[in-house]
């Protein structure tokens, strides 16, 4: 047999090694603000109360537990692309996206990787804006892509660097792929204008020969609204430009652990459709053959009843709120803890995520004398914070800023 003792120890996961330290740490001050999950005012995991009713009838049905399809479950997959897409959406009358259902965002990036990998070619490139969410690179290199990247966020003013953006991407040669944030941009919390995505898309319009790939990791989560929050996706696809989009259902559902996603390729037409949604599904039975049923029964539901859709969106509309109030508290009491410095970003900042500005030094002070837990690149989770915490927290950020 083999044995492996030239393997060598891997480095622990940026962001999930963090959280295994935060469970060895015994100061009761001890802050997670690390990974991207919502908490409570009292600092614990909440299921959405639409969702544990959807799911009472998911197990009401007491239905088998049959594979499903290598497409996952359809009826969840069409509710899911016309919540982003919107219900009127013309590409999707036209029958001209292939959509599949993927192992949340994660698996939906890294289903359209290889994708790219094998109808691109391997080693073309794929932009990533700089920043990413840390994973992106992660996941497009194991499919076999080129990672590169594309000025987005601007040090000095702490917001988006759209001229830096646009140049970057006018220069990325053809055959490559783009990778867009759809909202609430992950780490930074900077997403564009309205205006801006329009400028944005109007570029990329002029640019057939790249593969736009969205990622929609928060739709309704950043302004508590799912129709303001898809703004951009619908955009680009009202203009006629080809897209690809993921879907995650972990945050704004509260469905992390159960694996709810999905991803649509807008087509030129339908028969383009049908050969697209060939090739996924010879890319997904090796892969895992089919992905689990229970999450998206659950999204299935609550998308399919009129009143439970109601209670879902005023329920993510309390989670984007209490983030937004959270915002607000933290800049009052860095401001209250007596520091000079301009801390507005915090509150102009959307959705799940504050870049602070700390610099890695400053980040290990917040960590080793105070005990909050945050990623090098200075990224908070703004839903660890509440009112029990926030002012420890932001006199630990003055602290470590003086
Ligand atoms: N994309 C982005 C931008 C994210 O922030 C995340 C979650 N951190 C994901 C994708 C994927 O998360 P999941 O696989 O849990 O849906």
């Amino acid at each position: 047999g083999s044995s492996w003792a030239a393997v060598p120890m891997g480095p622990p996961d940026a962001i999930l090694g963090l959280v295994e330290a935060f469970k060895a740490d015994t100061d009761p001050r001890k802050v997670n603000l690390s990974v991207g999950a919502y908490r409570d005012g009292e600092g614990k995991p909440w299921v959405l109360p639409s969702v544990r009713k959807a799911e009472e009838r998911v197990m009401a049905k007491m239905m088998d537990k049959e594979y499903l399809p290598i497409v996952g479950d359809m009826a969840f997959v069409d509710c899911a692309r016309k919540f982003a897409l919107g219900k009127e959406s013309k590409a999707l009358a036209e029958k001209r996206v292939a959509s599949v259902q993927t192992l949340s965002g994660t698996g939906s990036c890294r289903v359209i990787g290889d994708f790219y990998a094998r109808f691109l070619g391997k080693g073309a490139a794929m932009y990533l804006p700089a920043p990413s969410w840390g994973n992106h690179a992660n996941i497009f290199k194991d499919s076999g892509l080129e990672i590169k990247t594309y000025r987005y966020w601007n040090k000095q003013t702490n917001g988006l660097d759209l001229d830096g953006m646009l140049a970057d991407l006018q220069a990325a040669p053809d055959g490559s792929a783009v990778l867009l944030h759809a909202c609430a941009h992950n780490p930074t919390g900077v997403d564009p204008t309205p205006e801006q995505w329009k400028t944005i898309c109007k570029a990329l319009k002029a640019r057939p020969g790249l593969s736009l790939f969205f990622d929609s990791a928060y739709q309704g989560f950043a302004s508590g609204d799912a129709e303001a929050d898809s703004f951009a996706v619908r955009y680009f696809v009202s203009e006629g430009v080809p897209i690809a989009l993921a879907q995650s259902f972990a945050k704004n559902f509260g469905l992390y652990g159960e694996r709810v996603g999905s991803l649509n390729v807008v087509c030129e037409t339908a028969e383009e459709a049908e050969r697209v949604l060939s090739q996924l599904k010879i890319i997904i039975r090796p892969m895992y053959s089919n992905p689990p049923a229970h999450g998206a029964r659950i999204v299935g539901t609550v998308l399919s009843d009129p009143a439970l859709e109601t209670q879902w969106r005023s329920e993510c509309k309390m989670m984007a709120d209490r983030i937004i109030a959270m915002r607000t508290a933290l800049h009052s009491e860095v401001l209250k803890a007596g520091s000079k410095k301009d801390w507005s970003h915090i509150t102009s900042q959307i959705g799940m995520f504050c870049f602070t500005g700390l610099k890695p030094d400053q980040v290990a002070r917040m960590t080793n004398e105070f005990h909050i837990y945050l990623t090098k690149d200075g990224r908070i989770s703004m839903a660890g914070l509440n009112s029990k915490n926030v002012a420890y927290v932001a006199s630990a950020m003055h602290e470590c800023t003086k």
